[in-house]
């Protein structure tokens, strides 16, 4: 058994606007990871495994309306939702991942049912939602997805009639105030200018590691468009003879460095630490092409390391019999 099972979460990173910060939106989301993270160290302390830690975990994140993944998700340029997702089995290199679906509650399931259940990696689109529907997961109508908060921001972005990564934009700070009824009011990193996909990594008591990614992408993007979030070695990596890895930033440039693998690679071929390979890719690799973003990691002897090269990144980790630490800032 291997004591330091530990599972690992985040929630987005970019840009802190301490102006627009309110003490009880801070406190939603440390309560909000709070709680992801005590699912994902209740089913390690069970002994499951580290990919049902990682499925569980996301799923909840998935559902919380605070973060861009599943419910809460952004706008393509369209006006609609297209969710991307990928979960990797670190015991046995299986993978599963989907994109552009536009009705799947859950895509973290879905991709853990193309792990599970087919004899390929990745489906896209109407074919993915085939896929999701034959293995009996749930749909949703897409006002499922729709939040005030992210349906402002696109106007936003339509407005500059330009696709809009959420750091981009320094003119947009100053988005208009929220509304009351906006679930993400005055959130800590300004959602206009943050990378909202959420993610998780663990090692369960049995040394296997797992990781899983999942996002709404950025806004305004482009019908059609897709992310690092799905791709294997980009946004998504696992492997028990290295580390596991769910990465959140300019999908773009995670995508051109393979970010998540990359990790993994240094650790394998240049034999450095988890902390290390991490900080490389995070602070000196991405850095050069822009690469704006962070990562959450954990390697099979318990190590975690949760680096971002923006001023914050929601993000948090727990091990077994030990109160979860949640933090926002740098
Ligand atoms: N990496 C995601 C994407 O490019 C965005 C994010 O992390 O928020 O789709």
């Amino acid at each position: 058994m291997n004591t330091n099972a530990v599972i690992a979460i985040h929630g987005g990173a970019g840009t802190i606007l301490r102006a627009s910060m309110s003490a009880s939106a801070e406190a939603d989301y440390h309560a909000a990871l709070h709680a992801v993270l005590s699912a994902g160290q209740r089913v390690l302390a069970d002994g499951g495994s580290a990919l049902d830690a990682v499925s569980e975990a996301v799923r909840l994140l998935e559902d919380c309306p605070l973060f861009n993944a599943g419910r809460g998700a952004v706008y393509t340029a369209a006006g609609t939702h297209e969710l991307d997702a990928a979960i990797m089995d670190g015991s046995t290199l299986d993978a599963g991942a989907i994109c552009c679906v536009t009705r799947v509650r859950n895509p973290i399931l879905a991709a853990r049912r193309v792990l599970e259940r087919s004899e390929h990696v990745l489906f896209t689109g109407e074919g993915a939602e085939a896929f999701a529907a034959a293995q009996g997961l749930e749909f949703v109508e897409p006002e499922y997805f729709h939040t005030e908060a992210r349906y402002r921001q696109w106007q936003l972005a339509r407005g500059q009639q330009r696709a809009m990564l959420d750091h981009d934009g320094a003119t947009l700070a100053s988005a208009p105030s929220s509304s009351d009824d906006d679930p993400t009011p005055h959130e800590p990193i300004d959602p206009n200018r943050k990378f909202g996909t959420v993610g998780a990594v663990a090692l369960d008591q049995h040394g296997h590691v797992a990781a899983a990614t999942s996002t709404g992408g950025v806004t305004n993007k482009q019908v059609g468009r897709v992310g690092d979030t799905p791709l294997i070695g980009a946004g998504c990596y696992a492997d028990d003879a290295t580390c596991a890895v769910s990465t959140t930033g300019s999908g773009e440039m995670f995508m051109r460095m393979v970010a998540a693998y990359d990790v993994a690679a240094q650790m394998a071929y240049r034999n450095v630490s988890l902390e290390e390979a991490a900080h490389d890719v995070v602070m000196n690799r991405l850095p050069k092409i822009e690469g704006r973003g962070g990562l959450v990691a954990v390697d099979a002897r318990g190590n975690v390391t949760l680096p971002f090269n923006t001023e914050g990144m929601y993000r948090g980790f727990a091990r077994i019999g030990e109160t979860p630490v949640t933090a926002i800032y740098r």
